[in-house]
């Protein structure tokens, strides 16, 4: 497959920092087809009606922005505790341009140089590269081979290592597994540090799987964060967020850059919060998307991860990225991502979807015909 990779021409050349040098950027590859199924956005754009919204918020704050914003962001912070619930109050809530920057900002102070932190792979790929570019050393621990934690080898990998910083991601990018909450106590019962679990896809969780959120009370170590990106349906926003003790913000405070979310990114995710029952609308039927997908590769013999987020990893193929290519000439995106035998597709529109399962059987078709080496998961 081609890799797409934007590199600074000549960033060798310069006199960057040596822990640095040959790392690659993030690169998802964002390339113009039809059915876009590869980093996990709501297929649902907003309606003329919140897009009119949207744009009067825009326009009322637009007459002051002679002014910088509100610094911390105060009004929104009340709006997001308002929409958590679980007794979580403003003073408990932060926000930034997107979780990736919670998280650069929770490194930052409580990582960095001579300081470790740990998570458990395959997992979103942004923890390790976040954690190195604030010069925290990376530690793996690794999953079971149905993608949960087993609590006694956390533990173990815990007391080995002392991480500074711990990071659960529930339901976990790229293989959609919930951790359930016992092993998130156990985990913070042991850990000398913070305690991050990133819960992105918090509200694709099917029913019976509880949040971390409820963990909080009691628990000063613990960070829950969260993103406008995935089921809220406004990536092109940038806002993350988290939810921790009071201490944690006001540790926060030393390190991020004054006036970070601008003016106009707090009007539009007010307003998004606003119509969050227009915007969660969708969130349902992309659950009951998934569960028939997850049901139907499974009926066509691929092994499929459970899954409690709005994407599934499936395979697994002997060659993976033959697969993604022909699934991309026939206009369809997926992500080649995690363990090196499956795929990751997200669960985009009814129709989209019933694009994917065309091409995909298409693409099994001709590499059954071609002998290749794609191997159908006969325990599934
Ligand atoms: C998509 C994703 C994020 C989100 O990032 P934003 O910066 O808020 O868009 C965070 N964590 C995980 C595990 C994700 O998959």
């Amino acid at each position: 497959m081609t890799s797409p990779r934007a590199r600074t021409p000549g960033a060798a050349d310069l006199p960057i920092r040596d822990d640095l040098r040959g790392r690659d950027p993030y690169g998802a590859p964002q390339i113009d087809v039809p059915v876009r199924l590869n980093t996990n956005e709501n297929p649902h754009p907003p309606s003329p009606r919140l897009v009119r919204a949207l744009a009067d918020a825009v326009e009322r704050a637009a007459g002051s922005l002679n002014r910088y914003p509100d610094r911390d962001a105060v009004e929104l912070r009340k709006d997001l505790a308002d929409y958590l619930g679980h007794g979580v109050t403003a003073d408990q809530v932060w926000a930034a341009n997107g979780s990736n920057e919670i998280i650069q900002q929770i490194l930052q102070v409580f990582g960095g140089p001579g300081r470790t932190a740990l998570g458990f792979e395959p997992s979103y790929s942004m923890h390790p590269t976040i954690a190195r570019v604030s010069g925290t050393e990376w530690i793996n621990a690794d999953r079971d081979a149905d993608f949960g934690i087993d609590p006694q080898g956390a533990i173990g990998a815990i007391h080995r290592h002392r991480p500074d910083v711990i990071f659960l991601t529930s339901p976990n990018n790229p293989t959609g597994t919930a951790l359930p909450l016992a092993v998130v106590q156990e985990i913070l019962a042991v850990a000398p540090g913070m305690v991050v679990v990133d819960e992105a896809y918090a509200e694709f969780r099917r029913q019976g799987t509880p949040s971390a959120l409820s963990l909080l009370p009691g628990n000063p170590r613990l960070i829950v964060t969260r993103t406008m990106s995935k089921a809220f349906a406004m990536a092109g926003t940038r806002l993350g967020y988290l939810a921790a003790d009071p201490a944690v913000l006001e540790a926060l405070l030393l390190v991020r850059l004054p006036y970070h979310l601008s003016t106009v990114t707090q009007v539009v995710a007010r307003t998004a919060i606003a119509h969050r029952e227009e915007l969660l609308a969708a969130v349902g039927a992309i659950r009951e998307e998934r569960d028939a997908l997850v049901g139907w590769l499974r009926g066509e013999g691929f092994a499929v991860a459970d899954s409690d987020a709005n994407f599934v990893l499936f395979g697994r193929f002997g060659d993976r990225g033959r697969v993604w290519r022909g699934l991309l000439d026939k206009g369809v995106l997926v992500r080649e991502v995690g363990p090196p035998e499956w795929l990751r597709v997200t669960v985009g529109l009814p129709e989209e979807m019933a694009v994917f399962r065309t091409a995909l059987a298409e693409v099994m078709g001709a590499e059954v015909m071609g002998e290749t080496a794609c191997e159908r998961d006969e325990t599934a």
